[in-house]
């Protein structure tokens, strides 16, 4: 299977990992549509939220985490920032790994 988020997670593109813990890693999207903007994507390929089995929901509670953290880190967490996931083509997704996106960095 050759899923472009899979080989972000193994190392092998060229997209520099802002977090990477045993479950899930963090990078910037590559298209981004805010002045911030972060992919948060377990390391579990995961098609899309309909696909979460229950041993798979403790990685959803880990991607607000690393999104909490990674908000605190760049200095929007105060100001805020917005978490969404896609589902489906329908949905929007275009990349079928389960990903959160994290925007942020507007001015107000
Ligand atoms: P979706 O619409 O599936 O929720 O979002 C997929 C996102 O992944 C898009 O915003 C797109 O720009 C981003 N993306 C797709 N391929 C790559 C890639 O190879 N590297 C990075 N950094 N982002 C990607
Ligand atoms: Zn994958």
């Amino acid at each position: 299977m050759d899923c472009i988020f899979c080989r972000i997670v193994r190392g092998e593109a060229d997209t520099e990992i802002l977090l990477r813990t045993e479950h899930l890693v963090v990078f910037r999207d590559h298209r981004p549509q805010a002045p911030i903007h972060l992919l948060i994507v377990p390391v579990k390929h995961i098609r899309s939220i309909n696909d979460i089995e229950p041993a798979d929901t403790p990685i959803l509670g880990e991607m607000f985490q690393a999104a909490r953290d990674m908000a605190a880190r760049l200095g929007v967490a105060q100001d805020g920032y917005r978490l969404f996931v896609n589902v489906e083509r329908g949905g929007g997704q275009v990349v079928f790994h389960l990903h959160m996106h994290l925007m942020a960095g507007w001015k107000r």
